[in-house]
């Protein structure tokens, strides 16, 4: 079974507080990116083409965390983070602080398939993209008023703010999927939190924290307070239980984002694939915008 899931953020959100233009914008951008993914899947591309893909659709949309839409730091500037991993080989290639970079996870994929590193950062990640001949982008491209107004929202309170704040919303966005092959993989990219400070990264780019794929249990791109979801090791926790135990893909998430992540007061979700392509979506938030589908003729695209 061929099968790709996406995500792009959960938290506090409900019919109440999402117009039905929002909604439908969503929908539109996640069907959009759901679709070029499984395109991919169905030409008999790879898993890792096909969750860049649906990645990238998401990165150039500016309703999402992540490349156009990415929040502001405290700074006023956006750092963007990204991280893609091949469940066949364990190869992964991760991005963070990039500020110039309009597809942050075309980089991470670079950064896997073409130097001997996992993870690069700030300044040497942007020289790394000049030297595979990456066109940069000028700070300005990332500039959106939505996501200006939050960071003097959040400097005004003095405090760490997910992307959608007023909504209480982390709208970070990434892929799992499954190929003809049975090979898995994961993708992840974001502009981390609203008014980060001194450098901080998040989850997203560090591999086994918000993303993770193995072929041997399963894949996982995750999303919410990233500080929980690195202290947790959440992807990797969840592909560790299926791996080590034996339990299924949807039960281990359960239990990780239900039990372990709410315990230590991490909110937020994550997105599965397992060895066969069975996807699972959970959640200990109101919602998370997500979507699915497989071969076997599932094609869904949710909110709450
Ligand atoms: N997990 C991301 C971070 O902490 C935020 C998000 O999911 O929107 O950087």
């Amino acid at each position: 079974m061929i099968s790709i899931a996406i995500h792009g953020g959960a938290g506090v959100i409900s019919r109440a507080t999402m117009t039905e233009e929002n909604e439908r914008a969503y929908r539109a951008d996640l069907e959009r990116a759901l679709d070029a993914g499984y395109a991919v899947l169905e030409g008999g591309g790879t898993s890792l083409d096909a969750t860049a893909a649906a990645v990238r659709i998401l990165e150039d949309s500016p309703l999402f965390n992540a490349g156009l839409g990415a929040v502001f730091s405290h700074a006023g500037i956006n750092e963007l983070d990204a991280a893609i991993m091949d469940g066949a080989t364990l190869k992964a290639g991760a991005v963070a602080g990039v500020r110039h970079v309009r597809n942050p996870i075309d980089l991470a994929r670079m950064v896997m398939d073409r130097t001997s590193h996992v993870l690069l950062t700030g300044e040497g990640a942007e020289e790394f993209a000049l030297a595979q001949g990456v066109k940069l982008v000028p700070g300005s491209y990332f500039y959106t008023e939505r996501r200006w107004k939050q960071l003097e929202d959040a400097r005004r309170n003095d405090k760490l703010a997910s992307a959608d704040e007023d909504i209480g919303f982390f709208s970070t966005v990434g892929a799992v999927a499954r190929d003809r092959q049975g090979n898995l993989a994961a993708a992840t990219s974001t502009g981390g939190m609203t008014n980060k400070r001194w450098g901080r990264i998040g989850d997203s780019p560090i591999i086994g924290a918000g993303t993770y794929a193995d072929n041997a249990s399963c894949a996982v791109s995750a999303t919410g307070s990233g500080e929980y979801f690195m202290r947790a090791v959440v992807a990797h926790e969840i592909c560790a239980r299926v791996r080590l135990t034996g339990a299924g893909a949807a039960d281990a998430a359960r239990d990780v984002v239900q039990v372990m992540l709410k315990e230590i007061g991490g909110d937020g979700g994550v997105i599965v694939v397992d060895r066969n392509g069975e996807l699972s979506m959970e959640f200990n938030t109101e919602g998370m915008f997500r979507a699915a589908r497989d071969s076997r003729g599932r094609r869904e695209v949710a909110i709450y």
